[in-house]
């Protein structure tokens, strides 16, 4: 079993996780955590989150049966080993903390608050966030050296990246326990430092921001900006495309959280992106974004 470092040469075992957010990344999270033969708590703010949480885990697992992927009994089990909550004190249980709520730095303020007073001193605080800065989530507890970033990418099963983000004062302990959790459940754990968009949306974000220039100043229509890195650069989908998916609403978020913590204009949303927000054309959630949907 994978062990907790909290001091140099001692250790605790990771056996429970705790989940906070059961939504798309939480309910993911979940599901490979238990997958891999943690017990997990997942934990939401109400009980109507929690069982659609737990639903799709339950679906997620049934078609990896039915791919012949996992037996049924392993399905089984896993699903056993999911407790789910809505209050939040049972994660004083935990072995290891993970949080992926809402995307808002408020939200997150209030969870990190708490469960450092609710959960053991020795376990690590992880944060799945996709732009908020780590060091200032770390600053709001009393363990600053045992919060970090441990950000996942969707779907959670399948993807095989872990960004693993050290906060200024992220330990180097916690760091190799955070690298060896993301091991043990199958993934490939990368190391970075704080910084707006770390480093997957700061390189990701401006090159969709500037495919959708691109359809603005009409050098080219939606169509035509993905087939050139679709067929030119083996992107298994465009960037256009990739937008509409992730969602424009996110993605402009994302831009604004690079603008203003760069401080560079070169990170400037594209008055497209800002217009189709306004507009509610947010991508495949909302059935319009560069596409019909
Ligand atoms: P989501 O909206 O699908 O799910 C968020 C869930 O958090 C909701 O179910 C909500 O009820 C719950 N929640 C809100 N406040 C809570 C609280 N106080 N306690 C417990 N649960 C609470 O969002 P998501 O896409 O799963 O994103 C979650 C986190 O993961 C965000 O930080 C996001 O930036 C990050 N992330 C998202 C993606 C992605 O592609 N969606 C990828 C990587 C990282």
């Amino acid at each position: 079993m994978l062990r907790l470092y909290y001091e140099e040469n001692d250790s605790v075992e990771i056996r429970k996780v705790g989940v906070i957010g059961a939504g798309t990344m939480g309910n993911g999270i979940a599901h490979v955590l238990a997958r891999n033969g943690y017990d997990v708590i997942l934990c939401e703010v109400a009980q109507q989150f929690l069982d659609r949480g737990l639903a799709t885990i339950r679906k997620n697992l049934e078609r990896e049966v039915a791919k012949n992927r996992i037996s049924a009994e392993d399905s089984a089990a896993a699903i056993a080993r999911i407790h789910g909550v809505v209050d939040r004190t049972a994660l004083a249980e935990c072995d290891f903390v993970l949080e992926a709520a809402t995307e808002k730095f408020d939200i997150k303020s209030e969870i990190f608050r708490d469960i450092d007073q609710i959960c053991q001193p020795e376990i690590i605080l992880a944060s799945n966030t996709s732009s908020i800065s780590i060091t200032k989530i770390a600053a709001l507890t009393r363990r600053p050296n045992k919060v970090i970033g441990m950000h996942f990418f969707n779907p959670v099963p399948v993807m095989k990246l872990v960004e693993v983000i050290r906060g200024l004062a992220t330990s180097d302990e916690t760091y190799r326990s955070t690298k060896e959790l993301a091991e043990k459940l199958g993934k490939m754990p990368v190391e970075v430092n704080d910084a707006p968009g770390f480093v997957s949306n700061r390189v990701l974000m401006p090159l969709l921001n500037e495919a959708m220039y691109s359809v603005m100043e009409g050098v080219a229509t939606p169509e035509a900006v993905d087939e050139v890195f679709k067929l030119g650069m083996a992107h298994p989908m465009g960037p256009l495309t990739l937008a509409d998916f992730i969602g424009l609403d996110v993605c402009l978020d994302i831009m604004r959280v690079l603008h203003e913590g760069l401080g560079d204009p070169k990170y400037r949303p594209c008055p497209l992106l800002v217009k189709m927000v306004d507009a509610g054309w947010l991508g495949k959630k909302s059935g319009r974004g560069f596409y019909q949907y």
